[in-house]
């Protein structure tokens, strides 16, 4: 493998998706600054070569192998190595050619290539909340062990690290993530139960990825976010708030002592927060808009509803009682989106689901991988089992 010197070398899991491809532009504008060493797609092998071809990229793994000879017919004329299978990205993000490992899978199958990059130590730019909510014990234990920085690149805790930079060593007492409320938000119960997955696709401020597009329409996505900001900032849930902010201008806030709040503001454009983590610790010119406060006049919060939204009363009880119930959670959720999204189940039917797998699951209160992996697979039976 090549390897110039002053770049930053960089693996983006998920290359093809919302986060990966929005992290390219941000490469893409900076080419004095990164080299592009691994991309990885779930089976997006068109996508996903023609941006091997364009960053001239050494290796790809195509996780779904039966997309593998498409992938290697389309990369034939060039030096770019074909990989199929999770094994194999587990492997190469683990290459000492590789810095920076932007971990933007969907769902729980980013736990094992997000935990090789980290006992590799390398920097995780980390997008896949997934990973946090189901092992987030192990994976924090695991980075610190191996001295292996989790970067945030979901936008609240993005904003959490950026305001973090201004408490100059003073103990934070509260985090405050703040919450756009989705499509949703001033739809009476009746309705929202009705609710199909195109109108729950809209989502009013973010441009992202189904399935965290539906999460944000139940507010699941929120109380993953909970659960995320609990291991990436080491903070108690009770001491994390979640206020409504449906103009999603302010990212996140920390709250100190002296009643003083640090919030970080600017236009919803996830651009931001990948930016922040690729080029950390230097700001990067991304390419989005500026935050026009004058144009914009008011801002406005409230407090979540979990009476309409009871997915984010799930997500506190499952990292309250702690153990493989958030992981649990997690699978319950993966399970119930895409059945949800196939039209099978309706809306309501996602929080009846997780709460089902919730009291139906073993607990375990300090699980090991091969728990979590069991959890897993456990939970994903008694949704499936619960659908039909
Ligand atoms: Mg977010």
């Amino acid at each position: 493998m090549k390897k110039e010197t002053g770049k930053r070398h960089i693996a983006i899991l998920g290359s093809t998706g919302s986060i990966g491809t929005q992290a390219l532009d941000i490469i893409r504008r900076h080419p004095e600054r990164f080299e592009v060493e691994l991309l990885s797609a779930n089976r997006n092998a068109e996508l996903l070569a023609a941006q091997a071809r364009e960053f001239d990229v050494n290796h790809v793994v195509i996780c779904d192998e039966s997309r593998y000879e498409a992938l290697q017919d389309a990369l034939r004329d060039t030096d770019c190595k074909v990989f199929a299978g999770t094994e194999s990205l587990c492997d190469l993000v683990a290459a000492q050619e590789v810095d920076i490992v932007i971990g933007a899978m969907v769902g729980f199958s980013g736990l094992r290539p997000t935990l090789a990059a980290l006992e590799a130590g390398k920097i995780v730019a980390l997008a896949n909340k997934e990973t946090l909510v189901a092992a987030g014990a192990l994976v924090t234990k695991c980075a610190a062990e191996h001295d292996a920085p989790i970067l945030p690149v979901d936008s609240e805790h993005s904003a959490i690290f950026q305001c973090l930079m201004g408490a100059a060593g003073n103990k934070v007492e509260r985090l405050h993530l703040t919450a756009s409320g989705g499509p949703f938000l001033g739809w009476p119960r009746e309705q929202i139960a009705v609710a199909t997955a195109s109108q729950a696709l809209k989502h009013p401020n973010w441009d992202m990825g189904a399935k965290v597009t539906i999460d944000s329409s139940t507010m699941m996505n929120k109380g993953f976010e909970v659960i995320e900001a609990r291991w990436l900032f080491d903070m108690p849930p009770e001491r994390i708030n979640v206020v409504v902010h449906p103009d999603s201008i302010v990212h996140s806030m920390v709250e100190f002592c002296d009643g003083a709040l640090l919030a970080q503001l600017g236009c919803p454009d996830m651009r931001q927060p990948i930016g922040f983590a690729l080029g950390f610790p230097e700001r990067l010119e991304t390419g989005g808009r500026k935050l026009d406060l004058a144009a914009l006049g008011t801002l406005h919060f409230e407090k979540p509803d979990t009476e309409r939204f009871p997915c984010l009363a799930l997500a506190y009880e499952a990292i309250r009682r702690g153990g493989n119930l958030p992981c649990a959670l997690n699978a319950a959720n993966e399970v119930a989106v895409k059945a949800f999204l196939e039209g099978r189940i309706g809306f309501y039917d996602i929080p009846r689901l997780c709460e089902s797998v919730l009291n139906g699951v073993d607990f375990a209160a300090d699980p090991s991988l091969d728990g979590i992996f069991e959890t897993d697979a456990q939970a994903r039976r008694l949704a499936a089992q619960s659908i039909r």
